[in-house]
């Protein structure tokens, strides 16, 4: 579709993929979603790798449009941080998570956390302290309950970062990179912002048990984070080789396929819950 140029654009209703790859259209559609009630959060269990239970939950979106069908965060994301829609929908993914603790702290379940994703991007907005903390007041919710997960992105701008992780610490909030190790790292931001949880990215997951340089990755980052007195979780764990290796190099926590995938709030209930 690309090569043909604006000029010649055409849309058919039945080449969603159209109008997925195509960002000005895709953008309009973005735009209504909330509005729409379009969006929902999914949760996926983060496991505590020796009693394998269930510690926390991480919130993923999931976007379903009635024309364009699901489309994956993996398209959506970067376009919602491109145009600046990631503030609208960011609030809405903090409203919603902190509804969500309260929903289940109402049922007596407060012994897990809710991990949600903070982009770059909305460090950039002075208020995000101010709203998260709204939210947390809104729902009376134990702020222990909530974790954000930033990327190594959002810590290149110490000026703006800075003042809202520390005042994320004060109230409780508990702190987690993701992807760590993927961006653009400087440790140097392990020593200035105050971190709870070090996320290991899949992608040195994936081939942990059969490749060296995963595996001598994967450890060091495990032993770089308990050295440091933090948390360390590893995402995208699919097979029983990768949480073998895991467990012997110490890693507390895992989240994968192996364990669950995301799920909607009532089937997690349903499922881990009774
Ligand atoms: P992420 O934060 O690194 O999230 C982990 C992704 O890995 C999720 O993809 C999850 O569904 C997927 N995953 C979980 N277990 C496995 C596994 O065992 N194997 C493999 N191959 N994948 C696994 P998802 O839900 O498609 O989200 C993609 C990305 O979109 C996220 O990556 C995150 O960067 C972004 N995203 C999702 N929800 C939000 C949100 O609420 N806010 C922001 N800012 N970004 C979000
Ligand atoms: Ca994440
Ligand atoms: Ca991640
Ligand atoms: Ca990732």
């Amino acid at each position: 579709v690309k090569e043909k140029g604006k000029a010649h654009f055409q849309f058919y209703r039945s080449d969603m993929n159209s109008i997925i790859n195509n960002v000005v259209e895709l953008e309009t559609y973005l735009r209504k979603a909330i509005e729409r009630n379009e969006l929902t959060l999914y949760y996926q269990p983060q496991v505590d790798l020796l009693t394998m239970k269930i510690k926390s939950y991480e919130a993923l979106l999931r976007w379903k449009n009635q024309e364009l069908g699901h489309i994956s965060p993996a398209d959506f994301i970067p376009l919602a941080e491109d145009t600046g829609l990631i503030i609208p929908i960011g609030n809405w993914v903090i409203e919603t998570a902190c509804k969500q603790i309260k929903e289940w702290a109402t049922k007596g379940k407060t012994d897990f956390k809710i991990a949600i994703n903070i982009s770059p991007k909305q460090f950039q907005q002075h208020r995000l302290l101010l709203i998260i903390r709204t939210a947390i007041e809104k729902y009376r919710i134990d702020p222990k309950l909530l974790e954000i997960e930033i990327t190594e992105g959002a810590m290149q701008d110490t000026k703006d970062t800075a003042p809202i992780l520390s005042g994320l610490k004060e109230l409780g909030v508990s702190i987690s990179v993701d992807d760590f190790g993927t961006g653009y790292s400087s440790l140097n931001y392990l020593k200035q912002f105050p971190i709870d949880v070090l996320k290991i990215d899949k992608s040195f997951v994936k081939d942990v048990h059969s490749n060296e340089k995963d595996a001598a990755i994967t450890t060091t980052i495990i032993h770089l984070g308990r050295s440091l007195g933090m948390e360390v979780i590893a995402e995208g764990v699919e097979n029983a080789e990768q949480e073998k290796f895991l467990l012997n190099a110490n890693c507390q926590k895992a989240q994968g396929f192996l364990y669950s995938k995301p799920l909607p709030a009532e089937e997690i209930e349903k499922k881990f819950m009774k």
